[in-house]
Parts: C-alpha cells; structure tokens; sequence
C-alpha cells in the first residue's frame, strides 16, 4: 500500500482525468497570442520539464507530443495526468508562488512554448477570455489534484497538539497536504520506515521532492511550501499595511493593490480569516448559490496576489508606532514594516467556555470550527454544538450533513435572538438536529478522547449527560485589539473606535490619521454594516477614511467621496501585548 492507500505497482499508476474543463484546449487565436510573449523549445522523450519541489516554473503550452504529470508516493511514481498538442501545463501555483508537488515529464517528444510567468500577467491583461480559461482551469486543477491527495504528507498521532498545529495551518492556507494518522493509516508507518523515522518522532512533514522537516513551526512550514513568504526590500516603504488577512484585510489589498499601491498584508495565522473556516457562506454579493469559505479565500488570496500584493503568512504584529509621518508596524519576529498608511483588519478569535476539562480536549475534542474537527471526528459520530448564532446554525447544518448527530445547547428560550430566519428553518426541519434551551455546558469528560458532556438546565439546576466526540464552542469572540493598546483609541470592550471626531476634532500635536480600522474588531458594530464591509466595501470604506489623501491618489483624482475620519491616534504610552498566542502560533 502506498501513501495514497493504493497499492504499488512497478509501472506508474494511470488515473489520468476525462474531464474536458480540467485540460481545456487553446483556440489558434489564443495560440497565437501565446506565442507572442514565449518561445518555442524542441523536447525529448523523459524530459523533465519541472519537478516536484521546484520553487517556480513558466506557463507551458504543449505545441507537439505528449507530456505526463506524475506525483512520487515513496518512491512510487504515480501518473496524474497527461497533456496533449494544444493544452497547456499549469496549475494555481503559478499564481500562488507554491512550491510545486507535481513533475512534468516529456512522453512523446515534440515541442513546447514557454511564457515566463511574468509575462502572463501582461497578456492577461490582452484577452481576457484566455486570462479566464487559465484561471477557471487552474483552479479546478487545484480541486482535482486535493481529491487525488497530491500534496504534502503530515504524519504523526491525532492526540499531538503540534500535529493539530500543522494540519490547522495547512488547511487555513488551502495547502495541498495529505493527513496520515500513526495510529490508524497503516501508511503512515511506510512513509515513516522509507524515511527512517519512528513514529515518537512525529509529527513530520514530508514534502513532495522528498524534504523532510521534523515538527516544524508554522513558518517553517509556510517557507517549505513556498508560501507567504513574499520580499520585503531593505528601506522599503509601502504605501499601505494591511494587517489581517480576513475578507475585510483582502478586500483592501486588492482595491490598494489594484489601484497601483505598494500593499504588504500580513497575517498571523493564514489567509481567510474566520471566513476561511466557514463550510458555506450564503450572504456575500455575488454568489447566487453561496460559497464554501475555502473558496472565497482561495480566490481572494490569488487576486491578491495577482496584483502585486506582498503577502507574509505566518506574521503576527505586535506593535503599531508612528514612525516619519507614517506607521510602523513591529511583526513578533521582530521585522518592522515601514507603511504610510495602516489598515487594521485583524478581526477577532473566538470566545471560550467556562467549563471542567475544557483544556484537557481543546484540540482534540473541543473546536472552534468545523474545518478543525475535519479529521478528528469520524462520521455518525455525536457532536455538540455550543452557541446559537449563524455560525452555529452553519455547523449544526454541514454537520448533521455529513452524519453527525447534532445537539445544540442554548441559554435562551430559542434561537430566534441570534440566527437568521432561513438557517432556523433549516435546523429545525432537519431529523439529525436537537436544539437543547436555557442550558450550560459545565463538563467535558473522557479517557484519551472526549467522550461526553454535562450540560445543566439553568432553570432548574438538573444535570444531565450527553455523550458525543467533539464540542463546537461557538459563543462569539473578542477583538484582536491587544497589540493597538496605546497606540489607536479602543472602546471599553477593546475594539477599535471608530465613527464621527469627538467633539474639540483633532487633540493637539496629532497628525493626521492615516491608521484606518475595517472589519470585525471595529467599534460600533451594526450587523448589516459589518455585512457590508465583509462583501467587499472595504474600497469605500478605505476611502472614506482617508486613502484618497494619499499622495498617489492625488495625482489620480477621484470622484469625490464623504471623508469621515477615524478619531486621531494617541502616541505609543505604553508596550501593547501580543494577540492571544494559543490561535497564532
Ligand atoms: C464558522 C463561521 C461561519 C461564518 N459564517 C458567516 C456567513 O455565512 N456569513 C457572514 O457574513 N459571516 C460569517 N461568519 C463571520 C465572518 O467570517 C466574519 O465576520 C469575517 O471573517 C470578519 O472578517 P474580518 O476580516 O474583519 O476578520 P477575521 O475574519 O477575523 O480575520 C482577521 C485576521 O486577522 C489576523 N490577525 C489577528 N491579529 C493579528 C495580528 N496581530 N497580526 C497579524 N494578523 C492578525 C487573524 O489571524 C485573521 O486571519 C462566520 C464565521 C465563522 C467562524
């Protein structure tokens, strides 16, 4: 057995794809564009055109012959697909900047057209028609190539919190990566024993190409797979720091980014924000029949970058000071970022829950998403749900979907207060959910793993017992505010204030704002406002908030826009403490 679960075989496996959308051929106009930005190179049989591990390669198109891509499963070549004359050989890595986990070998020599990637964007820009098919093609490669567990291996047992630490990570990136369980996939001890490692020393992660780094941290792993880790120049100044990369941190690098800016957005965790682990997103503009989070942000993160954006994933700031008319933003390993103007978008985590042995399965046991609990809880398995707003309603769905049987625990008399009216039909119409109301949660027990939770009836005091495998606390969250401390005024609660200058404007010696707030850890938070800055205002509300004052601006002029500012920033007092290191490791 391999470490896709298949058995070996001398001969490369064949599961080559029929679908027509996932090798698309090219019309002899687009041909011909093509051929205006590359060159045309003869190729031998066994070429080897890019290999698994390669930081980057050019966009390929086949002119003649035949081309194969193919994975290795420890040691095993495994054949993925094949390309013909016409087709062309790239996936969203080319975009993304991914350490490549396939390899193009030459079947049948021929010939090919290389474009340095450079130049795609350029012709892009050219035939939007043929910027679509690339981009619509990669994407579902990417898709295709996840469901043939191509990708990166992570081994090491379900109960290790760093094995939960790098799997979380891989996911929120939409890293391609394959989860193999030392104690249950019998592939995880051919892995470990082809590479000589015992399973005490786990978790590891072996890449494609054959690296093999041994419980490495976020970063590590982030600079292994090639992501995130854009160039930041000795000096260099950037007109804007995005920091958090959640739909309301995307939004602004792209509307910075489109509009020529020099945009850094950094993130402490991964590219999504809260919305990366959300199994279906209904209410965003502009998808008629909703979205999974993992989508939004995959395609989110490529617009980023596709403009120009320079995107470090795995940073935490820990500091924002102003610095020469501008900010500097302190990242917790120590860089600093020179920026004329900070977007604060680092949203809020997740609230915890007041109850025995909470800590004992945090992880394991207790998730604050789905996405979490992916690989930890096997279906049929009971899951309580702790919470009874849209996200829980969200879960209770995705999860009774995928045959769990589902109880939701709320304090209130119903769910009426806190979830939208179509997700209440849903959960109450649905045979696989139980809402539970005026009721706690008190303790979590189990031997190795959570076996069951005590939940109280807050009317009457009575306890009883529910047994289940995993508990989603979803009961809201606060705001990722700490590292502003002394630095931008925060409300009582610590989200940032935000809204009309107090009266008096501007205290003396202040400059002008240029340190703008925009998503859910802002003040005076109306629903359908935090709604729309998430569906993709954040242009409008950066705007407002004084981007078009921005030097580079004024020599573009705009139509006019309101301009409210955001109260002014008080000097740094006093050294602000890092964000809430159990989420950002
Ligand atoms: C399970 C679930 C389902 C949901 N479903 C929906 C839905 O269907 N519809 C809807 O409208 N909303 C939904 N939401 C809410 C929605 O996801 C959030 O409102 C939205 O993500 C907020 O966006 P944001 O950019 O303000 O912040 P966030 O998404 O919270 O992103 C903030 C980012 O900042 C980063 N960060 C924090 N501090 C720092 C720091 N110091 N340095 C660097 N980075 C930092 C974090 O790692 C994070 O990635 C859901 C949320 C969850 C959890």
């Amino acid at each position: 057995m391999d470490e896709t679960g298949a058995e070996p075989s001398a001969k490369p496996t064949q599961t080559p794809p029929e679908d027509p959308l996932l090798a698309p051929r090219l019309s002899a106009g687009q041909l011909a564009l093509l051929h205006r930005y590359g060159q045309v190179r003869p190729t031998v049989a066994g070429q080897e055109l890019f290999r698994e591990g390669d930081r980057s390669y050019d966009f390929i198109v086949i002119v003649s012959g035949v081309v194969t891509i193919l994975d290795h499963q420890a040691g095993v070549a495994r054949e993925l697909a094949t390309g013909c004359p016409g087709e062309f050989v790239a996936e969203l890595n080319l975009f993304t900047g991914e350490r490549l986990f396939t390899t193009a070998v030459v079947k049948e020599p021929g010939s090919i057209l290389v474009v340095p990637v450079d130049r795609v964007q350029r012709l892009f820009a050219q035939d939007q028609a043929l910027a679509d098919l690339i981009m619509q093609t990669s994407f579902r490669r990417r898709q295709w190539l996840l469901a043939e567990r191509a990708g990166m291996r992570i081994i090491g047992s379900r109960s290790s919190a760093d094995a939960r630490r790098l799997r979380e990570f891989a996911a929120r990136n939409r890293l391609a990566y394959v989860w193999l369980d030392v104690e249950t996939t019998p592939a995880a001890s051919l892995v470990l024993r082809h590479h000589g490692i015992g399973p005490d020393e786990t978790p590891i992660v072996v890449m494609r190409g054959g690296e093999v780094l041994r419980n490495p941290s976020n970063t590590e792993l982030a600079r292994a797979a090639g992501f995130g880790s854009g160039a930041v120049a000795a000096g260099q100044t950037f007109d804007v720091a995005v920091v958090g990369a959640g739909p309301a941190g995307l939004a602004a690098s792209v509307y910075g980014a489109s509009e020529g800016l020099a945009v850094v957005t950094v993130d402490g965790l991964g590219v999504g924000g809260q919305i990366g682990t959300t199994s279906r997103i209904e209410n965003y503009l502009g998808f008629p029949v909703g979205v999974s989070g993992d989508e939004f942000a995959e395609r989110a993160l490529v617009q980023v970058l596709r403009f120009g954006a320079t995107l470090l994933v795995p940073s935490t700031a820990s500091r924002l000071a102003e610095h020469r008319g501008g900010y500097l933003v302190r990242l917790a390993a120590g860089d600093e970022l020179d920026a004329r103007t900070v977007i604060i978008a680092t949203g809020v985590s997740y609230r915890r829950l007041d109850a025995d042995g909470l800590d004992r399965f945090e992880g394991t046991g207790v998730f604050y998403t789905p996405l979490a609990a992916q690989d930890q809880v096997e279906p049929g398995e009971a899951v309580v749900i702790v919470g009874g707003g849209n996200s829980a309603g969200q879960a209770a769905t995705w999860l009774a979907d995928h045959r769990h049987p589902v109880t939701i625990v709320i304090r209130g008399d119903d769910l009426a207060a806190s979830m939208s009216r179509y997700l209440i039909d849903r959960v109450v119409r649905h045979p696989g959910i139980e809402v539970i109301a005026r009721s706690a949660v008190r303790q979590l027990d189990g031997a190795a793993r959570l076996e069951r939770v005590v939940i109280e009836d807050l009317a009457t005091s009575a306890r009883r017992t529910l047994t289940c495998s995993a508990l989603f606390v979803l009961i809201g969250a606060e705001p990722h505010t700490r590292w502003l401390a002394g630095s931008v005024e925060l409300d009582r609660n610590g989200f940032v204030a935000t809204g009309p200058q107090p009266a008096g404007g501007a205290r003396p010696g202040q400059a002008e704002p240029r340190s703008l707030s925009a998503g859910d850890q802002h003040a005076r938070r109306v629903r359908g406002r935090r709604r729309a800055q998430r569906l993709g205002q954040a242009g409008r509300f950066r705007r407002r908030r004084g981007l078009d004052r921005h030097p580079l601006r004024q020599r573009a002029p705009r139509p006019a826009h309101r301009i409210r500012r955001r109260r002014p920033l008080r000097p740094l007092t006093a050294p602000p403490t890092e964000i809430d290191p159990r989420r950002h490791s």
